[in-house]
């Protein structure tokens, strides 16, 4: 797939976005049922940082990967190690041989490896066990949840379909959808000789493969057919049975807020019987093969192996805020979201990791603070940018002009330097000085006049800042964000040597982008012994003597975290405590706040690339501000300013502050 086609399948799901607002509103439940069930979980904490140990120890660990072989065939599983797809697929086929029906339960794994198209080419006739993967494949589209794969769906739109599927009127009663479908895969079910599954984990001590499911197909598509083949990935091996029950306890929690799933079977090989001369018979109520597939495909020679920890709980989808508009456009085969274009990016799938939107990432980062396992998916993703753009695969136009020009003019749009310092003009701004304001390109070309306010505030606590004009560098974060670290790098670099020379020991920037992008060199930092702060933590730092006047009528105020800010920089409260100071009220907590904020669509090129989904991401944004009650929406952030005013042209609506607008008009007022 092209990259003009992926932009047009996001513009498309953009427009038709209110399709999957039964996706959304699924997402919904999980989260209450969550809440609802948190104080039957009073160890959820301990048994995330168990599993982050459990992965740590286990993913990638070829010892332990062979151990566990070694004890499954000893149980009487038959072991296949496919290192590609292809050997995968070959190795499937040649299991299931001359049936030509199989039945299959729920596998993450099976999706990536297209296996029912596969099979199907072979004559075989896959038939999906779990009602929402066999909705979602009569259907034909996408599975939009890894446990819930039609919850984007509605049951009046199941019972068209299935209208269609069984050639009768079929009601959109609950009740008799999930009757039809239950009698028709029933029958499938009696006739297969051959069972499919996946593993949500297999144990290297017991030998042991552990499936959990609600429905009870994957119990019958392991139990009932003569050959039950489980197809796995190596990263579903962990040490003991202990630590597989660990998993599937958070993997249940979280992926439908229930305590514990109705079903968890564990299989240690074929069924069999020794009641007849205490000789061993296979296959007395279950199958008598056992077949267990690993699928490798990139995964344990892969550098990078942080996407391969995940549990498949998607939480991190209920929190993505390109997967809450757009659904499973964004993802790679088998595996949704970020966490799936970064996975297909670290096992050697560039091109599905780019035609899975590995440029729609807004590195927001609200995955990483719902994953059990901790993933640094924004991190993944921006590596895999860095190797995307080495191959030269998948950049948008917009984002190969913005690197051009931040090389050539340190800034991403074209815009010649000496414009950046314009804003400047008559401040009368010394150019060496302890504290130098380092305005950053967004602040100076889309919102000039806030530059000024900066040095208005500075001024009213006796800062004299100093600022290098029109020769102030890109930060480099936009260099960063898309995947150009040798340019990021040089962007910082050379911002530290000017700070040197310009005699600098703090720079007060009033951009989180520039504060995290600079502040992230530790090793610049100490070299040039200089301090990057945001002007929210400079003027924090100076609250007891800040004088700030209350600002009469500004009505209810909320405050929009913005993710460089809040979950890179961790400065949550210092904005609050000024907006506090001028309001005489503290800001109106939305519902995601803090390090759980939503994104405001901006980040890591989207607005750049992919402007209609940056403005309905941004939209979902200012309609949370304005459920709670706000008038003003106050960021900290001029991408977020941008980014929330834009999405709003055209509609009206909330007033989009940036804090040292609000803190200005405070400082003038104090002087009247
Ligand atoms: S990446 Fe983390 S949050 Fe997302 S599905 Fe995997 S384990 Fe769950
Ligand atoms: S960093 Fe943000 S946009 Fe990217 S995958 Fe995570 S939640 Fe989604």
């Amino acid at each position: 797939m092209r990259i003009m086609e992926l932009k047009e399948r996001v513009s498309k799901a953009v427009a038709e976005r209110a399709s999957l607002d039964g996706m959304r509103r699924s997402f919904e439940t999980i989260e209450a049922r969550q809440r609802e069930n948190a104080r039957r979980i009073p160890d959820l904490e301990d048994r995330k940082e168990r599993l982050c140990k459990i992965k740590e120890s286990s993913v990638g660990n070829e010892e332990l990967f062979q151990e566990a072989v070694a004890v499954l065939r000893s149980n009487g599983f038959r072991v296949v190690l496919a290192r590609t797809a292809e050997g995968a697929l070959r190795a499937i086929s040649d299991e299931v041989r001359d049936h030509r029906l199989v039945v299959k339960s729920k596998s993450n794994v099976t999706k990536e490896l297209h296996l029912a198209d596969h099979l199907k080419t072979q004559g075989v006739e896959v038939v999906e066990t779990d009602l929402g993967d066999r909705i979602v494949q009569l259907a034909g589209c996408a599975a939009s949840h890894p446990t819930g794969p039609a919850c984007h769906m509605t049951r009046q739109q199941i019972a068209e379909l299935f209208t269609g599927h069984f050639g009768r009127p079929i009601s959109d009663d609950p009740a008799e959808l999930t009757s039809v479908m239950r009698d028709e895969i029933a029958d499938y079910i009696s006739r297969a000789k051959v069972g499919i599954t996946g593993a949500n984990a297999v144990t290297a001590a017991e030998g042991a493969v552990v499936i959990v499911h609600n429905e009870g197909n994957a119990a019958k598509c392991a139990m009932l057919p003569d050959k039950h083949i489980i197809v796995t990935t190596p990263e579903k091996i962990v040490p003991t049975l202990d630590d597989a029950v660990n998993v599937t306890k958070l993997q249940t929690y979280l992926s439908t807020g229930k305590i514990v799933s109705s079903y968890i079977n564990v299989i240690t090989g074929p069924s069999y019987t020794a009641d007849i001369e205490k000789k061993v018979y296979k296959g007395m109520h279950g199958p008598k093969e056992v077949v267990i597939v690993f699928v490798d495909d990139g995964r344990l020679d892969a550098e990078d192996k942080e996407a391969q920890r995940c549990i498949g709980c998607g939480m991190c989808l209920l929190r993505c805020p390109v997967y809450n508009i757009i659904g499973p456009v964004y993802g790679s085969p088998g595996h949704m979201g970020g966490q799936g274009v970064h996975l297909a990016g670290s096992t050697g799938k560039l091109d599905e990791s780019v035609e899975g939107g590995l440029y729609l990432c807004t590195a927001c980062g609200a995955c990483t603070e719902v994953c059990p396992s901790k993933m640094d998916t924004k991190k993944g993703v921006i590596a895999t940018r860095k190797k995307a753009r080495e191959a030269k695969k998948g950049e948008v136009f917009d984002h190969t002009i913005a690197l051009s020009s931040v090389r050539n003019y340190d800034n991403p749009w074209q815009v010649p330097r000496a414009q950046k310092a314009r804003w400047s003009k008559g401040l009368d701004l010394k150019s060496t000085g302890d504290v130098l304001y380092f305005a950053g390109c967004s602040t100076s070309l889309l919102f000039p006049e806030n530059a000024s306010k900066v040095v208005t505030i500075l001024r009213s606590v006796g800062v004299e800042p100093a600022h290098l004009g029109q020769a102030e560098r890109c930060c480099g974060s936009t260099a960063r964000k898309l995947g150009d670290d040798v340019l990021s790098r040089e962007k910082a670099e050379g911002c530290f040597k000017d700070f040197k020379e310009a005699g600098a020991k703090t720079v007060v920037t009033s951009c989180p982008g520039c504060a995290s992008a600079l502040s992230r060199h530790k090793d610049l930092r100490e070299k040039y012994k200089v301090d990057v702060k945001h002007i929210s933590q400079f003027l924090g730092e100076r609250m007891p003597g800040l004088r700030l006047a209350k600002l009469e009528g500004l009505g209810a105020l909320a405050y929009h975290d913005p993710c460089d800010l809040g979950r890179e920089l961790g400065v949550y409260d210092e904005p609050r405590r000024l907006i506090e100071s001028v309001s005489g009220a503290a800001p109106i907590e939305m519902p995601r706040s803090k390090n759980q904020s939503a994104c405001c669509g901006s980040g890591a090129g989207v607005r750049t690339g992919y402007p209609d989904l940056a403005d309905a991401i941004a939209l979902e944004r200012v309609e949370m501000a304005r459920a709670s009650g706000a008038k003003t929406l106050v960021t900290a952030c001029p991408w977020c300013v941008q980014s929330l005013r834009e999405c709003q042209k055209g509609c009206g609506g909330i007033e989009v502050l940036d804090l040292v607008e609000l803190i200005e008009r405070s400082v003038r007022s104090d002087r009247k």
